[in-house]
């Protein structure tokens, strides 16, 4: 086992959970075990809590300029780790050292964002009447949780914790139970940067832990990142417990590509975008929709995917199982009647033969009723699907149950603007593969791919963590009343 087991991080101290279950943390690059992970119980996280809301009088009453002086200083301890946090993030999580330098860049930028802070959330001031003001403020909410997914160990957690926190929040972090590494040295760092002890704390668990988080009394807001799945049963149970809840869900997004679509750019935006983490990314291109005649494109882009060779330019999936689950559904498109242009099944890479990799596939003339067309594959996989006209194309897509994100590869303006009205997802990308907004614009999809109101990242996200408090004010200069009396 290379690292000593993890604990959970409370009252900015490392500490053992009460609970004797734990699970191994094995990293998907070669399968050896990395450590081990506690399965904390409901007492670990009443102890978090405790500790979170004792800080809060302290830490909501720190003036917002002070508060994020910790966070320029967190964001040069980032840039200083760099290169330990990245190799964190790829031994545990799989995906490539460049891609995981391209994560933490990400937490950085992320953290900028939140340095911002002052300067967007200034109230607003009115005179009403005469003598009398109107002022609204945004206050902290309290102890509030954050509950994360395996595919970005270091930037899902750097969503919300530089932002909640910096509006005056404390917070409890739950990462994944895959995962668990580049969240204890975020915590380290935080501490480095000043920010006082209980702020942040961590507990590591898995379900129990999570239904602990929603029905805990003293915890205000819960933010998940995951399957949509869990995001129903978190987002019901935290909100039938009273609680504000923004639970981001799962994935299947579609890329749409003209005939008149640049043939090289496209390719190589598509192949990447599908490729890219090993395809475990909730922004990754899952499907694509040939409109017309693309051929000579599927032909680059199958080019463009031979190019991308396990084990050097493609990471790992997380587990075995994930494997499993993506060489089925290849093996039952071919059944339906698909065609495999380019098969990363039965994938092995010398000298990491325990490692969990999958070629980049492309799976052309997918029905839209196959189980690939449909389904979120998570994996380095894109179904093509062929339809003669954008209207098609938009049906398709439309009739998708999930909303993250949708793209369109074309050098006609009028096109892209139809497809950006009619699609049915909260980022729409023109010519780019993976529509990510960048701070300050703020990430969040739509239909089943988000359940809650705004969104995580950027403006947006003052919403969810802060409360309005509206004053009326009017001084009352005649009634000379003595208030030191
Ligand atoms: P997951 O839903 O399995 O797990 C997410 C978190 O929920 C983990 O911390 C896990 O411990 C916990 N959890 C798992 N099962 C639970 C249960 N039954 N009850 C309570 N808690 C439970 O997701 P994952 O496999 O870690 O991550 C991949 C998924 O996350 C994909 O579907 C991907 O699209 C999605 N994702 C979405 C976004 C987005 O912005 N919409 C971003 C990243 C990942």
């Amino acid at each position: 086992m290379k690292y000593k087991p993890v604990q959970n991080y409370i009252k900015g101290e490392f500490t053992n959970s009460s609970s004797t279950r734990k699970l191994d943390v094995i990293s998907p690059l070669d399968g050896n075990k990395l450590s081990e992970v506690p399965m904390s119980s409901a007492t670990d996280l009443d102890e978090a809590v405790r500790a979170a809301k004792a800080v809060f009088p302290h830490w909501s009453k720190t003036p917002i300029k002070e508060r994020v002086q910790v966070f320029f200083r967190y964001k040069y301890l980032l840039e200083k780790n760099l290169q330990e946090l990245a190799e964190l993030c790829s031994e545990e999580n799989g995906k490539t050292i460049g891609e995981s330098i391209a994560e933490i860049e990400k937490c950085i930028e992320l953290t900028e964002f939140a340095t911002s802070l002052p300067q967007l959330v200034t109230g607003e001031i009115l005179e009403v009447s005469r003598g009398v003001e109107c002022r609204t403020e945004h206050v902290p909410l309290g102890v509030v949780a954050s509950i994360v997914p395996f595919n970005f160990p270091a930037m899902v957690p750097c969503w919300t914790l530089p932002n909640a926190i910096a509006l005056g929040n404390c917070m409890i972090m739950k990462p994944s139970e895959k995962v668990p590494l580049c969240v204890g040295k975020l915590a380290e760092l935080l501490k480095e940067a000043g920010l006082p002890d209980g702020v942040f704390n961590v507990v590591h668990g898995d379900v129990e832990i999570v239904e602990a988080i929603c029905d805990h009394p003293d915890i205000q807001a819960v933010s998940f990142v995951g399957s949509t799945k869990v995001a129903k049963i978190i987002y019901q149970r935290a909100t039938s417990n009273y609680k504000r809840c923004l639970a981001l869900g799962g994935a299947k997004n579609h890329l749409m590509v003209l005939p008149d679509a640049i043939p090289g750019m496209t390719a190589q935006n598509v192949a990447a975008s599908m490729s890219g983490c090993a395809g475990q990314r909730c922004m990754a291109a899952s499907a694509m929709i040939a409109v017309g005649n693309v051929d000579s494109i599927i032909d680059k882009i199958c080019d463009e995917a031979r190019k991308i060779i396990p084990g050097k330019n493609l990471g790992a999936v997380i587990n075995k199982e994930s494997k499993e689950r993506i060489e089925k559904y290849i093996t039952e498109a071919e059944k339906d009647g698909a065609k495999i242009l380019v098969d990363g099944r039965n994938t092995k890479v010398e000298g990491k033969e325990n490692g969990t990799y999958v070629g980049p596939t492309v799976i052309d003339y997918v029905k839209p009723e196959m189980s690939v067309a449909k389904e979120e594959i998570f994996g380095p996989v894109i179904s093509i699907m062929r339809t003669n006209t954008v209207d098609e194309a938009l049906a398709i897509e439309n009739a998708n149950p999930y909303g993250n994100a949708a793209s369109v590869f074309t050098q006609n303006g009028g096109a892209a603007r139809y497809i950006i009205d009619h699609a049915s997802a909260g980022m729409i990308g023109v010519n780019v593969g993976v529509p990510v907004p960048r701070e300050p614009f703020s990430f969040g999809g739509w239909n089943e791919s988000k359940f809650g109101v705004g969104d995580i990242t950027g403006k947006s996200s003052i919403e969810f963590w802060t409360k309005l408090k509206k004053s009326t004010i009017k001084w009352n200069a005649e009634a000379g009343v003595n208030w030191m009396s």
